[in-house]
């Protein structure tokens, strides 16, 4: 197990209480601990280092206060700037003025896309919306399928291509979609698109040219938070390749530390709305940065 960082400044800065400001050396302690901590996260090393400058810069400022010890003054620093990087208050979803709202998912395939499809229609289903969801993910065998299945469970339809018609195009299911959500009077819609293991350029185009035909007011990019500092080039492949607004980590109930939060959220600066937490519809919820940086303080 690891020892939560309050532990560590504990020790490093027990005989600090009601000394007025925190010394340089006190300050150059606590931010080895603080990296270590968030190495331990498996937060990517630049992005600790950004976050500890900051830090620093703030705990050189702050007094020595009477009600709290100086570990405590620090995690409460270094909790709420990881607050503020994870993004503050929770951002809610962009609803288009004129339905339907679409939002495209994207990512590595096993990132966890279809499955949160459905979780998202069911929530949205949930909140009075009536949710379509778009099986543009043709590459995978049995992922439309998949999609269906999920839709099913969460009582939502599911614009597929006819079967028989070969493969199909993503892109003119997609456009197609758009026109069905009109007619049906659906006023979300819901885009899973195809993912492959690792970046590839065919994705990103296809992901892209999806992304031209139907104008998405949410381009969701869909992560799993076991990949780690590894989210870091995945997420720049996807902001360059396609372009995102919006973040969604998932497997959240594994037992990683939360480090692809702080990775995503920094290198790419867009917001993580949602975090999904198991396999079952309901493992979902809107994304709590607190929550989070709780998790990867330890
Ligand atoms: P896709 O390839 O991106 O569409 O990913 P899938 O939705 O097919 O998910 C890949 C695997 O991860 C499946 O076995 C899912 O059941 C599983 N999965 C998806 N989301 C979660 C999650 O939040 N927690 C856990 N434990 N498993 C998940």
């Amino acid at each position: 197990m690891f020892d939560t960082l309050s532990d560590r400044l504990t020790s490093v800065l027990a005989n600090l209480r009601g000394k007025g400001k925190l010394t340089d050396a006190d300050i150059d302690a606590t931010a080895r601990e603080i990296r270590i901590a968030l190495l331990e996260a498996d937060v990517a090393l630049p992005v600790v280092r950004a976050f500890i400058s900051q830090v620093k810069e703030r705990a050189k400022g702050a007094e020595v206060s009477q009600a709290l010890n100086p570990a405590q003054q620090v995690i409460k620093i270094v909790n709420e700037e990881l607050i503020a990087i994870l993004g503050g208050e929770t951002r809610r979803l962009n609803l288009a003025k004129t339905p339907p709202t679409v939002i495209m998912l994207a990512g590595l395939q096993g990132s966890g896309k279809t499955t949160l499809a459905g979780k998202l229609a069911m929530w949205l289903k949930k909140q009075g919306h009536a949710p379509l969801l778009v099986a543009c993910d043709l590459q995978r065998p049995n992922a439309v399928t998949q999609l269906q299945v999920v839709g099913e469970r969460a009582g939502v339809p599911t614009f597929a291509p006819e079967p028989g018609n070969g493969v199909g195009d993503p892109v003119d299911v997609a456009r197609r979609s758009i026109d069905e959500a009109r007619r049906a009077q659906h006023d979300v819609v819901v885009v899973d698109t195809a993912g492959r293991l690792g970046v590839d350029e065919e994705l990103m185009r296809q992901a892209a040219d999806i992304r031209d035909a139907v104008q998405p007011d949410e381009t969701l990019f869909v992560v799993d938070a076991m990949i780690g500092q590894d989210a870091v080039t995945t997420a720049e492949a996807f902001r360059d390749g396609v372009g995102f607004n919006g973040v969604v980590l998932t497997k959240l109930d594994g037992d990683a530390r939360g480090g692809a939060a702080l990775s995503v959220r920094h290198v790419t600066g867009q917001p993580i709305l949602f975090a999904s937490n198991g396999e079952k519809l309901e493992d979902f919820d809107v994304f709590h940065p607190d929550r989070m940086a709780s998790r990867i303080l330890g």
